[in-house]
């Protein structure tokens, strides 16, 4: 079996301090077991609370060769079959996987799994980048657009964090099922390039935090929402600047939160719960996996593999970085160099996703 090269970490803390690259020989194989090479992962908010250790689903500390106690970070990816267990039925060497839930540890060049671990994914057409970011930005996207209001063809949504990984996707699969999607990004100064970006994946509206702020409610949209009001309200950002999309919402309509990329308290004022009659959910995808049989999620993976065979769901704007493979088993230069990409991953107004390729 190859050696595998790993980003991990023995305990939680800033991941510039605590993550450290080692290497071990991957295990042989059992009659029930799996080998994988990952071809890429991405590196998402989420992997990054989760090393901190504020995120509620802890990884997996164990031992990988002779490293005691050690997680593999990473929670998503793609990796290839290149061994199967005589006793593993309905899996091939070849066949692509993605991962059947988080913390599986994805930032490593190989890992041993079980087939519960992983699902098995078509991939002609699909390409690296999406199958690599398939499992938890489109799938939560797929499922605040379908899960919290009834929408139909022609109703509008509104997003804030729209050029996040999860807002992109909104935008495609609203655009697919011909639902419109009203777009706040934090105001920059390439707000129109991004604005122009984001139209031509199916934006219907693009505004600036800003100016949704300073244009007391005439908006480009109020003529085409007439009658209809605005369906349903997407947070990904949180803090105060969420009043402004919330009371754009229909009387009784859901506000579904998502994420806290502003590091702030979600700040409501109480008349939109009184008088408008907004309804708060919070949405979590990797709590939606446990509620939920593992055909449901390989339905909503059919779709949206579907969705991408189209055409109709592209790449997420990201930067693919090798790391591992061509690197020597050194492991503080492997660390070295997984750094480098990681703080990318972290830069203000970053604009796009850091997807490491093993
Ligand atoms: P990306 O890295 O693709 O995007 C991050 C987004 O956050 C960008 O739109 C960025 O905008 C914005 N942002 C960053 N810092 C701030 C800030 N201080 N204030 C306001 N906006 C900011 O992330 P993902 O799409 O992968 O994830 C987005 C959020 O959704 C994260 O909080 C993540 O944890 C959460 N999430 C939650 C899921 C769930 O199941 N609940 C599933 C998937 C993601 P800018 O370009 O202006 O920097």
């Amino acid at each position: 079996p190859p050696k595998v090269k790993a980003i991990t970490f023995n305990k939680h803390g800033p991941p510039t301090e605590v993550l450290r690259a080692v290497t071990y020989q991957l295990p042989p194989l059992t009659p029930t077991s799996l080998h994988l090479k990952f071809l890429a992962s991405p590196i998402n908010p989420s992997d990054i609370n989760q090393i901190e250790g504020v995120y509620p689903i802890k990884p997996n500390f164990k031992t990988l060769g002779e490293h005691e106690k050690i997680a593999v970070a990473g929670n998503e990816g793609v990796a290839q079959i290149i061994g199967v267990g005589d006793k593993v039925e309905d899996l091939k060497v070849g066949d692509w996987v993605v991962m059947g839930k988080s913390a599986f540890g994805t930032w490593r060049t190989h890992a041993e799994a079980t087939p519960d671990d992983v699902i098995r994914i078509p991939h002609e057409g699909i390409g690296i980048v999406k199958a690599a970011t398939l499992t938890v930005n489109p799938c939560s996207a797929y499922r605040m657009l379908k899960d919290f209001a009834a929408l139909k063809e022609g109703d509008f949504v509104i997003q804030n964090g729209a050029n996040s990984g999860v807002g992109q996707a909104v935008i495609q699969i609203a655009k697919a099922w011909n639902i419109n999607t009203i777009n706040i990004i934090r105001d920059r100064p390439n707000f129109q390039e991004l604005k122009d970006y984001l139209k031509s994946i199916g934006a219907t509206y693009v505004i600036s935090d800003k100016d949704l702020q300073a244009k007391n409610h005439e908006f480009e949209w109020n003529k085409d929402i007439v009658g209809k009001g605005i369906a349903l309200g997407l947070n990904c950002v949180s803090g105060k600047g969420v009043i402004s999309m919330a009371k754009l919402l229909r009387h009784s309509s859901p506000l579904v939160t998502y994420g806290a990329m502003s590091r702030q308290p979600l700040t409501i004022p109480a008349s939109l719960l009184i008088f408008t009659n907004l309804k708060f959910f919070g949405f979590w995808m990797a709590r939606w996996g446990n509620e939920n049989p593992r055909s449901k999620r390989i339905e909503m993976l059919n779709d949206i593999i579907e969705l991408i065979k189209q055409d109709k769901l592209r790449d997420v704007v990201c930067e693919e970085n090798i790391w591992g493979v061509n690197d020597k088993d050194d492991d503080d230069v492997l660390t070295r160099n997984f750094l480098e990409i990681f703080k990318k991953a972290v830069e203000e107004f970053r604009g796009k996703k850091q997807l490491i390729k093993m």
